[in-house]
């Protein structure tokens, strides 16, 4: 079996940066628990703390905000296990740890992915100041940009609360949390280089919060359990290493048109989503009607390329992704929708390979129509 050489699925987890393993090795040498008072617990101690100064700087919040996590999912369940007697609203369009943590009800999207703010204005109104509303910053499958700030604009009017699972997006775009307005914030370390199962809540200072997970006094008690130093550590140093990047997202959004625009001289009839609309510069998700998903997946892998199909693939069966869907495309063109997205360590030639074998794919189904 071919393992693959290409690595273009950055959306679903990004490579280990070298500051991140430097920094998780660094700290897997310190003994002590962060929460013991000796010598060697206050040493794991400054290194979590170093780490949450970090994560804060990156989003303009101040440590006392931050409250580390296993990773984004749990961060979201977090968030949502606020919501109290609050009306809870969330995007048709959100991460299943969202949109499976509590019921709610859903926002619609329109064609290009973006929320509908009459939808949530009127509903809004309808919970007379108790809503909790949950809406994503960055769509993992389409890039789509949200209007978070409009939406907490008018959030905040009705006197609700607003949580922003701001996990694609952050690294990629300048997050600035008092900015926004938003009251939570969920980050996840894997989507920015640093090592999987660690993530944050970001809390506002004042919002409240219901511990999930209760035992030691852990995360001002809203998260017991012995921090995972080492990956908090990662975490810490893949936030700096991403502050100072910002200048990489107007060169992969280059790459990325580019790319677009050639698999659209490939292939005429390939529909590109969310390309109306303000995307993450990493991102392209497209399909074409006669290829289907699980064929492109296969034939890639054996090129020796990593892509994921947009949508959700449970025990080998691929189904149409709900991000598209409540976009209103139709179910045969989701179900053949496929994801490349960029991240710190990719190469343009990275998207010419990409090109080349999805081309040699493209020849032979056409052709295979043709002929039956
Ligand atoms: N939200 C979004 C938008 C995501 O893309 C992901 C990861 N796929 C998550 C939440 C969950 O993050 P984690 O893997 O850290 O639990």
């Amino acid at each position: 079996m071919t393992s693959p050489r290409i690595y273009l699925d950055y959306n679903a987890t990004s490579p280990l940066r070298e500051e991140s393993k430097e920094a998780v090795v660094a700290a897997l040498e310190l003994i002590g628990n962060a929460s013991s008072v000796h010598g060697f617990g206050r040493e794991a101690r400054r290194c979590v703390e170093a780490a949450r100064e970090a994560v804060g700087d990156l989003v303009g919040a101040s440590p006392a905000e931050v409250v580390f996590t296993s990773g984004a999912t749990e961060a979201n369940n977090l968030a949502l296990g606020a919501v109290g007697d609050r009306r809870l609203l969330t995007s048709a369009i959100e991460h299943p740890s969202v949109l499976e943590a509590a019921d709610a009800v859903r926002l619609p999207v329109d064609a290009d992915g973006l929320v509908d703010l009459t939808a949530l204005e009127a509903l809004l109104e309808r919970c007379e100041g108790q809503a909790f509303v949950s809406v994503m910053l960055a769509n993992n499958e389409t890039g789509v940009i949200q209007p978070i700030a409009e939406i907490a604009a008018l959030v905040k009017a009705a006197g609700g609360l607003l949580h922003c699972d701001a996990v694609q997006a952050v690294g990629r775009l300048p997050v600035d949390m008092a900015g926004l307005g938003v009251d939570y914030l969920s980050l996840s370390s894997h989507k920015l280089g640093g090592p999987k199962g660690a993530g944050a809540l970001i809390a506002r200072a004042g919002a409240p919060l219901t511990a999930q997970q209760r035992g030691g006094g852990q995360e001002r008690r809203l998260r017991a359990g012995t921090e995972n130093v080492a990956a908090i550590a990662g975490f810490g140093a893949a936030c700096r290493a991403v502050g100072a990047d910002f200048a990489e997202s107007a060169v992969l959004q280059g790459w990325r048109d580019r790319f677009e625009e050639r698999l659209l001289a490939t292939a005429p009839e390939t529909r590109i989503f969310g390309r109306e609309a303000s995307r993450l510069a990493n991102t392209s998700c497209f399909a074409h009607p006669f290829l289907p998903a699980e064929t492109q997946l296969i034939g890639l892998d054996l090129a020796g390329i990593a892509v994921s199909s947009g949508s959700a693939c449970s025990s080998g069966k691929v189904s149409a992704s709900h991000v598209l869907l409540a976009m209103g495309v139709e179910p045969a063109l989701a179900g053949s929708a496929l994801r490349v997205s960029l991240g710190w360590n990719s190469r343009e030639a990275d998207l010419d390979c990409f090109l080349e074998a999805w081309g040699r794919l493209y020849k032979a189904n056409t052709e295979q129509r043709r002929a039956s």
